[in-house]
């Protein structure tokens, strides 16, 4: 896939990375000026510093809070940028499968140069995107998709929502599942109504008579249950 010169491993880089947000928002220009921005900003570190070790860049210098946000917040939302930051990272380990490639300086350094701007927007995502943490699972997310739950004590994501909480309607909050102090009919009437056709004469006889056998299918084993 890349060729040895490092200028034509960069183009490759650049295509493949191109291609892959081909069909995505935002548009492929901005993907463009994106790299384009990147490159710049790289051969100018690299200029700065000429004895930049192989192993070492000062990063706090040239990769600061301004320099996330430039890369980031400008460009991208947070889910423009969690999808665009997911290749990056892709690339980065397809550039580390061939060896041989990271001998060379500029490759090397381009490599070290994106790994520190990764690391650093790692550290700084929360304040860059004013991310919420998920109170249940920890995840973070953008303001638009966080969930209300508990009349504001907890936010959570909508994940957690749809699998751990439901809405409960008496108290008109989402609640946990399995929180003990709710429950969907905490209240005698609502339990009556619930199960009113037992109220209404039902015996246990009746409820026999509706019990059905189901056959499962390959096995000759049965399995009773109330329905
Ligand atoms: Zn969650």
């Amino acid at each position: 896939m890349f060729t040895k010169s490092p200028y034509q491993i960069m183009r490759t880089y650049n295509t493949l990375l191109l291609d892959d947000c081909m069909f995505e928002n935002p548009s492929r220009s901005t993907y463009t000026k994106w790299l384009a921005r990147f490159y710049k900003e790289f051969n100018k570190a690299k200029r700065k510093y000429r004895d930049w070790d192989n192993d070492y860049i000062n990063v706090d210098d040239v990769i600061d809070y301004d320099f996330c946000e430039i890369f980031t917040t400008r460009y991208f939302t947070y889910y423009e940028w969690a999808r665009f930051e997911n290749k990056l990272h892709n690339f980065q380990y397809k550039l580390t499968r061939y060896n041989e490639i990271l001998d060379n300086r500029d490759i090397r350094l381009f490599y070290r140069f994106m790994e520190c701007f990764l690391d650093r927007i790692n550290d700084e995502k929360t304040e860059l995107f004013e991310l919420n943490s998920c109170d249940n699972c920890g995840i973070n997310m953008a303001d638009e998709y966080t969930v209300s739950a508990y009349g504001g004590d907890q936010i959570i994501c909508e994940d957690c929502r749809d699998s751990d909480y439901y809405y409960h309607e008496r108290s008109e909050q989402y609640v946990h599942n399995e929180d003990c102090d709710y429950s969907e009919y905490d209240d005698i009437e609502d339990f009556n109504e619930q199960y009113s056709h037992v109220k209404d004469g039902y015996t246990l006889d009746d409820i026999r008579e509706e019990t059905v056998v189901i056959e499962i299918p390959k096995t000759d084993r049965f399995i009773t249950g109330v329905f």
